[in-house]
């Protein structure tokens, strides 16, 4: 968390490390592919303003983080505290970790939960592959097992390599 926060505590940093992400080779105009710009602020933002056909954008359009309202720091931080929860992190734990209100912090959960389905969308298990099947929820009483009222059935599949230390796959 230290480390964290040295490098992305603060609105600055997080744009930075963002348009380095956006703009590796420097801006390029999302309408003509020009690559000079004009940067100025509009309240708390920056707005980068093409110097050949004066579309103005931001970091944040077409992101994850377009049309939020919270600072890069909060999306940050919860991106930081998700992926590093080896047990999944609740709603309620990130409303109280972020400071922000329970239904921002489902929002913003889920929206990270979505980005990181899509980036793996593409990806092709191969090698071995362990497939196991579980069940989600059911908070209500009653029948156990497979087929119990409410709970949701899903099925998981890992690829799994050999430990190079000669252990057990991971
Ligand atoms: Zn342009």
């Amino acid at each position: 968390m230290p480390d964290f926060l040295s490098q992305y505590g603060t609105e600055a940093q997080c744009e930075s490390a963002l348009e380095k992400v956006r703009w590796r080779d420097g801006f390029r105009c999302p309408q003509c592919g020009h690559d000079h710009c004009t940067v100025f602020c509009r309240g708390q933002q920056p707005l980068y303003q093409c110097s050949a056909c004066h579309h103005q954008t931001s970091l944040q359009v077409g992101t994850l983080f377009q049309a939020s309202k919270l600072p890069l720091t909060t999306w940050f931080l919860a991106i930081y505290l998700i992926t590093q929860a080896k047990n999944g992190v609740s709603a309620l734990e990130l409303m109280r970790s972020l400071g922000i209100s329970w239904r921002a912090a489902w929002r913003l959960k889920h929206k990270i939960l979505r980005a990181m389905l899509e980036q793996e969308a593409d990806r092709v298990l191969r090698g071995r592959v362990e497939v196991d099947d579980a069940y989600l929820g059911g908070t209500r009483s009653g029948k156990r097992g497979r087929g119990a009222a409410g709970k949701r059935p899903f099925v998981i599949a890992v690829e799994t390599r050999p430990d190079p230390e000669g252990g057990l796959p991971h």
